[in-house]
């Protein structure tokens, strides 16, 4: 269990639900429990708070109400947008552009295809974590029928130049697909100003419940269904709607989007002071990630000499809980794709660390761990 001691810092893995949150979503589950496809009273009142969850998810991303899709979560998301455009046939000879450092859920989507025949480019990035424009613009000759970049790096921290890589991708006739389930609820996500024809959200990473999400689908994108069943979701994702979740991930994009001015600027504030902190009383430390264009919340950090995992369980026994990289490799032993990719070698992989900040944390805790963070170093080298 949770005490008032310990100190969460993996907000990028997931967030706790927001109490308004839980509030809005609780009559759905024995009250409203009506099946949104019923015509009577119960099944249009379910009805009518789905179509309100997906109008204010759709100003949460500055989209219309009709391309927003409810799915299961980021991950389901990913693999619909990829899937769902690839698998088409008049896409079967084209090519399919990603990068090193993506989610999983698009490189293993990404490594299927390419089992189908697919030709797959994964792209470069530099030492910051940048997909390069140059290899981008090189690797669009070849004829393509989608993009897919990460809005921001869920290990690193580094967010991306979509709107350039979305306009060169548009240029060579290609569609553009953008990851945004770390940037959602952190920064502005305008799927306009990005230029974007899909994106990916999660409900879990903004303080909503787990097990929901939506993939944006820009009006007139060709794109194949995800399950096939019912007519739900436009006949694009078959299955009675996970009401409460959809109504909590609406809310949660609501708050969200209301606070995120206040919410950028107070853990950008926190991020930078334990960054900075880190880099003056650590010096065995190195910070991953561009510092210009980055995550709120992000602090990955590399301490050479020390064992990650041993770093992790040191300060799990102290109450302290981070992560390695990213909650899905945890317990695995490969050194992480993401850090390998920015030139880490594989011993500096297993020598880093992510604390993620977010809207519970408190200058205090921060203190708390860097106190922490030097007594550990201390011990074991
Ligand atoms: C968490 C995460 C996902 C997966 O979202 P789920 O809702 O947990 O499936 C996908 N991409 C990124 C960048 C993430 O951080």
């Amino acid at each position: 269990m949770l005490t008032a001691k310990n100190v969460y810092l993996d907000y990028a893995a997931t967030t706790p639900l927001d109490a308004a949150v839980l509030e809005a979503m609780l009559p759905y589950f024995n009250v409203v429990y009506g099946n949104p496809s019923s015509i009577y009273s119960y099944g249009r009142e379910a009805r009518r708070a789905v179509d309100d969850a997906r109008r204010r998810v759709a100003t949460a991303i500055g989209a219309e109400a009709g391309e927003v899709f409810f799915t299961s979560g980021g991950s389901e998301s990913d693999n619909w947008a990829v899937k769902g455009v690839m698998l088409r046939e008049e896409n079967q000879d084209k090519r399919f552009i990603t990068s090193q450092i993506e989610h999983h859920a698009i490189l293993h989507t990404a490594a299927r295809l390419e089992k189908q025949g697919i030709d797959v480019v994964y792209l470069p990035v530099d030492e910051e974590g940048f997909v390069q424009y140059d290899a981008l613009v090189n690797c669009l000759r070849e004829k393509t029928a989608l993009v897919s970049i990460m809005h921001a790096n869920n290990e690193i921290g580094t967010v991306e130049h979509i709107a350039e890589y979305s306009q060169i991708a548009h240029q060579n006739g290609a569609l553009f697909h953008t990851d945004a389930v770390q940037t959602f609820g952190s920064i502005p996500v305008d799927v306009n100003k990005l230029g974007v024809d899909l994106l990916s959200i999660s409900g879990h990473k903004i303080y909503g419940p787990k097990g929901v999400g939506a993939l944006y689908v820009r009006k007139g994108t060709l794109i194949d269904s995800f399950i096939d069943g019912g007519a739900q979701e436009r006949g694009k994702r078959a299955g009675t709607e996970n009401v409460p979740g959809i109504v909590g991930l609406g809310k949660a994009a609501e708050i969200a989007c209301g606070r995120l001015g206040v919410f950028e600027d107070r853990v950008t504030r926190y991020r930078d002071y334990f960054i900075s902190r880190i880099c003056s009383e650590i010096p065995c430390a190195r910070i991953n990630g561009s510092l210009s264009s980055r995550l709120p919340g992000n602090v990955s950090v590399t301490f050479e000499g020390i064992d990650g995992s041993t770093m992790l369980m040191k300060l799990d026994q102290k109450g302290v809980f981070a992560s390695s990289g990213s909650a899905c490799t945890a317990g695995s032993l490969d050194p992480s794709h993401v850090l390998t990719a920015i030139g880490r070698t594989e011993k500096e992989a297993s020598q880093t660390v992510r604390f993620t900040i977010g809207l519970l944390t408190e200058l205090d805790e921060i203190d708390h761990v860097l106190e922490l963070l030097r007594e550990i170093i201390t011990e074991l080298k």
